[in-house]
């Protein structure tokens, strides 16, 4: 049986991807609400209630937003690492519990309730048939990762939410025969919006923010190989990107190098991608 990858949306309001071998069916993140995770699922014929595992990449909210409600309803086996659980735990606990009803007395439970697989970041683990790798990325949360998905039909990487591409980084993406990769903004777009403060602007742009379409390109540049034929360009910013032009100055760098086997394509924050079949 194929191995087959579906974007069911990402940006700064929600990311989540479907991803189903012969033996599971994961979600990498689930921040749209567990509404919107079973809408876009039902598209592709799909439910919650057969998930295998949900692996988190950080406590966001554009991450984790639907996790409570489709994990814990359904007792589906969370992985992440600690500071990430603690993270997500404290989200839920403080941001979320004045604005939405919790569909928990307290919200401390959350560690005993949920079926929680802790790894420590660096790790790999078997997950049925899939291997995953795991390794930091530099971001403002507690400890966020990124994850390289071994499986029979080739490797799924996924490095969104990272503020630069360190050689740890690079090292691990080089692996992927599809990646996921970061496109969040245009660097001028950015400095020149007028709805984001100073501070939001350097946050963004720091270390530990979000990767530009330039530094996007300049990573595929760095880990371009022959084994590398699918590439998604993922979180986009609604007010300081444009889909077109993240696609064009990705598609620039491709044939700037020479890589014209590469796929490219856009995943979008409203609606999934085709799903890709390996
Ligand atoms: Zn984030
Ligand atoms: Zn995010």
């Amino acid at each position: 049986m194929s191995v087959k990858l579906t974007i069911l949306g990402s940006g700064s309001s929600g990311n989540c991807a479907y991803i189903e071998t012969a033996e599971a069916r994961i979600l990498v993140d689930a921040g749209f609400s567990p509404r919107q995770i079973r809408q876009r699922l039902a598209g592709i014929g799909r439910t919650p209630e057969n998930l295998s595992a949900i692996l988190i990449t950080h406590e966001h909210s554009d991450h984790i937003s639907g996790l409570l409600g489709i994990a814990d309803k359904f007792q589906i086996p969370v992985y992440c690492n600690r500071g990430t659980q603690d993270g997500t735990v404290w989200t839920f606990k403080t941001k979320w519990s004045n604005k939405k009803k919790l569909p928990l007395e307290n919200p401390d439970s959350l560690k005993s309730k949920m079926d929680w697989r802790l790894f420590q970041t660096g790790d790999h683990f078997e997950l049925n048939d899939l291997l995953i790798e795991t390794f930091s990325i530099p971001h403002d949360a507690q400890d966020p990762v990124g994850y390289i998905l071994r499986t029979a039909a080739g490797n799924i990487g996924f490095a969104t939410d990272l503020g630069h591409v360190t050689k740890l980084v690079l090292e691990r993406i080089r692996a992927a025969n599809v990646l996921v990769l970061e496109s969040n903004h245009d660097v001028k777009m950015l400095q020149d919006c007028p709805r984001r403060s100073w501070a939001l602007k350097q946050r963004i742009l720091g270390r530990h923010g979000h990767l530009s379409n330039a530094t996007a390109a300049e990573t595929a540049a760095q880990i371009m190989s022959a084994g590398l034929k699918h590439l998604y360009l993922a979180h986009l910013s609604r007010e300081c990107n444009k889909p077109e032009l993240a696609q064009h100055v990705m598609a620039e760098q491709l044939h700037h190098i020479g890589a014209t086997h590469v796929q490219l394509q856009l995943a979008a924050q409203d609606v999934p991608c085709a799903t890709l079949e390996l």
